[in-house]
């Protein structure tokens, strides 16, 4: 059990600044999830965290203490690479048993540390087989149980199922998680799939290069994205967006959504907090998929379109739109919305959409900084 604490941590290879001034608590048994595209920094953070790379900047506390200067076998941080990677000549005895007999533990202590953790993992009746004549899941729990029987302050995982087909992958994130919170290990998790983040995290990290943009729990990433990075790159599909203006109007804000003719009036409470905090006119507005609803007849004040695709996914669908296709000055944008696989719609049937202001995301188009 720990908590790890990152503070201003910086990374430099040559001219890239890898991990710039990033600051994490990590809290005692909590399932930390750091996501973000390729060459955002998340394995160089790991490294950072395990020893394996010096950093240039900034310190690194486990319980309060700083590890910069010890060596990683000294950090006791156990780094659990592919769940496959098992020695398959090895029992699971063996297997669980390896780092301990490197470590030339006495033969009567690696026993019993052993059975406890085969155990803990209820694997205790596959001790004298081998990795072959296991299951996906049963695999995966021996590759835990070998960086467990260290007994580690925390485990680092580095997309640890990234070689497993799309089926196990999705057993193995139950499994991981369930085993995470029982033997409750503070444990960081890197990968760059959305999924596997919002499914397993406690708390998710996004990075983009090498800063972090937002640290809270899934939901929260999802419904309140800080800004227009963490928007675009949680959810599937990825939020609409469209440039808009702001005007205020006799006193009231007026949104125009600048691929149409459209214009709707804010609220009052949203045009109160907007005034208070912000003198903007160009903004973003953002607007979730399945926020979007679609109908056959105007109602209300709606956008009329067309539809340009259907995507079938079994429980819902997922209908493009098109705004703004005869627009002069302003090029058409596609405009998505996930609807129930019940809503009948052909290509090129108008369709009208509608939103609620509830619903709605606005970001500063300057500062990228969610409103
Ligand atoms: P991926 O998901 O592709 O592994 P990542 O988010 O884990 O990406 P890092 O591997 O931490 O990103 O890399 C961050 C940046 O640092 C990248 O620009 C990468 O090219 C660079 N980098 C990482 N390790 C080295 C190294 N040993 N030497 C030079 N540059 C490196």
């Amino acid at each position: 059990m720990a908590k790890i604490e990152l503070k201003n941590v910086t990374k430099c290879f040559g001219d890239v600044i890898a991990v710039n001034n990033v600051s994490i608590e990590i809290y005692d048994r909590e399932f930390l999830v750091m996501l973000g595209p390729s060459g955002c920094g998340k394995t160089t953070t790991l490294r950072a965290i395990a020893g394996l790379e010096d950093i240039d900047a900034g310190n690194i506390l486990i319980d309060e203490n700083s590890i910069n200067d010890l060596s990683p076998a000294d950090r006791n941080i156990s780094f659990v690479f592919q769940f496959y990677a098992l020695y398959p000549h090895l029992t699971v005895f063996d297997n669980i048993a390896f780092p301990l007999k490197a470590s030339r533990v006495e033969k009567t202590e690696v026993e019993r540390r052993v059975l406890e953790v085969a155990e803990t993992l209820q694997i205790d009746a596959s001790l004298n087989q081998k990795p072959k004549q296991l299951s996906g899941g049963e695999m995966q729990r021996v590759a835990l149980g070998r960086a467990m029987v260290r007994r580690p302050k925390a485990f680092l995982m580095d997309e640890p199922m990234s070689n497993l087909d799309a089926k196990l992958r999705i057993q193995m994130r139950s499994e991981l998680k369930r085993l995470q919170k029982k033997i409750e290990t503070t444990t960081v998790f890197v990968t760059h799939d959305q999924i596997e983040a919002m499914s397993m995290a406690d708390r998710i990290v996004v990075m983009h290069q090498g800063e972090i943009q937002q640290i809270d729990p899934p939901q929260k990433i999802y419904n309140q994205p800080k800004n227009l990075f963490v928007a675009q790159f949680i959810g599937s599909p990825a939020m609409n967006l469209l440039e808009c203006v702001l005007e205020s109007k006799s006193g009231e804000l007026v949104l125009s959504l600048l691929h149409t003719e459209c214009s709707f009036t804010l609220s009052e409470a949203i045009t109160q907090k907007m005034m208070q905090k912000h003198k903007l006119s160009k903004i973003i507005f953002g607007i979730r998929p399945e926020h979007v609803t679609l109908s056959k007849t105007p109602i209300d004040c709606q956008i009329e379109t067309n539809v340009h695709l259907v995507e079938y996914l079994g429980a819902a669908k997922i209908i493009d739109v098109i705004l703004g296709e005869n627009n002069q000055t302003h090029s058409p944008v596609f405009f998505k919305s996930r609807v129930h696989s019940s809503f009948q719609v052909s290509v090129g049937e108008p369709v009208w959409i509608n939103f609620e202001e509830r619903a709605i995301h606005i970001f500063d188009q300057e500062s990228q900084e969610a409103i």
